[in-house]
């Protein structure tokens, strides 16, 4: 067995046992999938700033951080005390309030181009909700997603997600699912306008996120030559900012690259650590989901997190959060930007430093690292880092070694949060340097 591995296995044996245990009562041992990784996930007990605690007392420096969502650190001061307060009135009353009013009026005037917005309670629903809008608003069956875009798990957007790419990334789904759910592919140009093209009068919308999961950036005018496109072919732009929004800015994705989507698509960040979605924009579009607009049965649009959407301690830990966000959005944005570019910076010269051909991809707060053949092959979408790079060498050899040495990572990478000190990211890079010499050449 190789040294890494076997490190692991010396270090969380508390884990490997809470795996099996788990593995009797949750397929794989975990409820979400890319929780799961070989040999066994690391089972924690604690989470507090930017640190994690596993069920063994180790500590690590957590780089996931709840999926993306903490952007301040785990459980920040101000917005637990906002819930104790708050939590006294209700957890969740699923009855409308002056708290839903305030937060959407919020979101209204912060988001570019939210002139309305439902809440649900996750991303997935989101995006699936943003779809059905458009398939109604358009009356056309088409959308478009970018091969390797993941948006959460419902059933027309579960389709290529990573390689092989083209195909439904689950059993279960209805077989003509790809008739409908067509494919472009990040940063190709000509390939992805000829699509939007092709599938013209049929397509409903596009939807697609401004980095996507290993956040690779947009080569300058990919984005806006989509949305230009989108808008010819007469369907509807939805930007998927449920990792972006509220990270790269307080106006997300859309303020840094002076887009305007007709639908916008929100969660992680937005819910202040609690579960919370949203789909916002063009008002014309929205109100198919009115329902007194007096439309006959099956011509409205149905859309809403159901039984929870709205829950009170999500209202109460989201609203705290913009606000915050809000008020000190110039301390906070320029420094995660400059955590961000130390971190890539200091990964990509672990590794060069030592010959061994390293990209570490990102925007913002967002890293990601990959380990190509040479440093001069060209990586500008997903389809190319799961083709042309050692996947294997990330997920395990890299990942594995970074947990020795007290980081968890996902993908390479993760997002740096205001919680990370200059003093977490010294000991990143420590610890990502002593990877890079462990590194078999
Ligand atoms: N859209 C994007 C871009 C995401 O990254 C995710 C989740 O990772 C989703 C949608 C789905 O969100 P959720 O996990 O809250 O359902």
């Amino acid at each position: 067995m190789e040294q890494y591995l076997s490190n692991y296995l010396a270090k969380t044996p508390g884990s490997a046992r809470l795996y099996q245990r788990a593995l009797k009562v949750m397929p794989g041992g975990i409820s979400h999938n890319p929780r799961f990784f070989e040999p066994y996930p690391l089972y924690i007990k604690a989470a507090a700033g930017s640190k994690i605690q596993d069920v063994d007392g180790n500590e690590y420096i957590d780089l996931w951080m709840g999926h993306y969502a903490h952007i301040l650190g785990y459980q920040p001061e101000f917005i637990v005390e906002a819930l104790k307060n708050g939590i006294t009135k209700g957890t969740h009353w699923g009855i409308v309030n002056e708290l839903h009013v305030e937060f959407a009026e919020d979101i209204c005037r912060i988001v570019p181009g939210a002139e309305q917005m439902r809440f649900g309670v996750s991303g997935t629903e989101a995006t699936m909700y943003a779809i059905r809008l458009a398939r109604a608003y358009t009356g056309r069956p088409v959308i478009i997603k970018v091969r390797g875009g993941w948006h959460g798990a419902s059933t027309d957007l579960l389709f290529a997600v990573r390689a092989p790419m083209d195909v439904a990334e689950s059993a279960g789904l209805p077989p003509d699912m790809p008739d409908y759910t067509k494919t472009i592919s990040f940063n190709d140009f000509s390939q992805a306008i000829d699509e939007i093209k092709r599938q013209g009068t049929k397509l409903a919308a596009v939807i697609i996120e401004a980095v996507g999961q290993y956040f690779i950036p947009p080569e300058p005018g990919f984005l806006e030559a989509i949305q230009e496109e989108t808008r010819k072919a007469g369907a509807l732009f939805i930007l998927d900012e449920v990792i972006t929004g509220f990270r790269l800015g307080l106006t997300g994705a859309q303020g840094r690259f002076g887009l305007r989507a007709d639908l916008v698509t929100m969660g992680k960040v937005l819910g202040g650590g609690m579960p919370l979605g949203i789909v916002a924009g063009r008002k014309d579009i929205m109100d198919l989901a009115n329902p007194s607009s007096g439309r006959s049965k099956g011509q409205g649009v149905v859309i809403g997190g159901g039984t929870f959407s709205g829950l009170i301690a999500a209202m109460i830990t989201g609203r705290t959060m913009l606000h915050f966000l809000e008020i000190n959005q110039d301390e906070i944005y320029p420094a995660l930007e400059d955590k961000g570019r130390r971190v890539r910076a200091g990964v990509e010269k672990a590794f060069r430093s030592r010959n061994i051909p390293v990209k570490c991809f990102g925007i913002g707060s967002l890293f990601n690292t990959c380990f190509p053949k040479s440093d001069d092959d060209v990586l500008k979408n997903i389809e190319d880092v799961d083709l042309k790079t050692d996947i294997d060498a990330r997920d395990r050899r890299f990942r594995i070694s970074l947990l020795n040495h007290g980081v968890y990572t996902k993908y390479g990478g993760g997002a740096v949060s205001f919680a990370h000190s200059d003093e977490d990211i010294e000991r990143l890079l420590a610890a990502v340097d002593r990877v890079a010499e462990e590194w078999p050449t």
